[in-house]
């Protein structure tokens, strides 16, 4: 058995408290993949599932990809309190619920996030150090520019605006905990990895340390 090993073992007794992991960086930037490969490679982390008002595409499932609600649903339990933070794109509304991410902290498992930096920028006021938030940068301009029209989404125009965003947003990298060169996914997976596994062992991430240390500190009196 393996460290790690033995630190996932300590995970499945509750004894860590989970954290949010928010991956942000440049559109084009693999960010998607990048979040998508940690969940697959890593134990008790998951995406978190948010609630929209926009329209299921084809393949979604609700439940799975996103919690499908009216409008009238979703202005509803905003009301109650029942979102962390909410956004609103192009006429529909998305947010997250409250209780299930506190329930998966509260169990020891982590909650990946992909959402904007708007969202980013208001769980770190909710949540504050249970928020860790990573922001990855392509290697080069031109690299990133290959990125974008390589996932052959884009028209010349569509093109133009996600560069111009992609200035922008390079603007807020100080904003985050870390950054790093996504240059490959290989790579970036093992640092993001890396990341989770010392963060996993930060000291308020163990709750059950103080207890231990207290009982650990009575021995030396007796
Ligand atoms: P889509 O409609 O393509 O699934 O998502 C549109 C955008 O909404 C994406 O950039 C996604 O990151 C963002 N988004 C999805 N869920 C949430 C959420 O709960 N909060 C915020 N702030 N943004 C979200």
């Amino acid at each position: 058995m393996t460290e790690l090993d033995n630190i996932n073992d300590v995970f499945t007794q509750n004894k860590f408290r989970g954290m949010v992991l928010v991956l942000d960086g440049l559109l084009g930037g693999g960010k998607t993949t990048l979040a998508r490969l940690l969940t697959q490679t890593e134990k008790h982390i998951n995406f978190s599932i948010s609630a929209t008002t926009r329209p299921k595409r084809e393949g979604e499932v609700d439940g799975l990809n996103y919690h499908f609600m009216t409008k009238e649903e979703f202005l509803q339990k905003k009301e109650e309190g029942y979102f962390l933070e909410t956004t609103e794109r192009l006429g529909n509304y998305y947010g997250t619920p409250k209780q299930q991410v506190e329930d998966a902290l509260a169990n020891g498992e982590d909650i990946i996030f992909d959402i904007d930096y708007v969202g980013t920028r208001e769980l770190k006021k909710q949540m504050g150090e249970d928020v860790i938030s990573v922001f990855l940068v392509p290697p080069s301009y031109e690299v990133l520019k290959q990125r974008l029209w390589d996932r052959g989404s884009e028209t010349e125009e569509s093109f133009k605006v996600r560069m111009k965003q992609n200035a922008e947003y390079l603007k807020l990298w100080e904003e985050y905990d870390y950054i790093f060169i996504n240059d490959t996914l290989q790579d970036t997976l093992r640092r993001l990895q890396q990341i989770l596994r010392a963060e996993r062992l930060k000291r308020h991430r163990q709750p059950w340390l103080e207890p231990f240390v207290t009982n650990f500190t009575a021995e030396f009196e007796d």
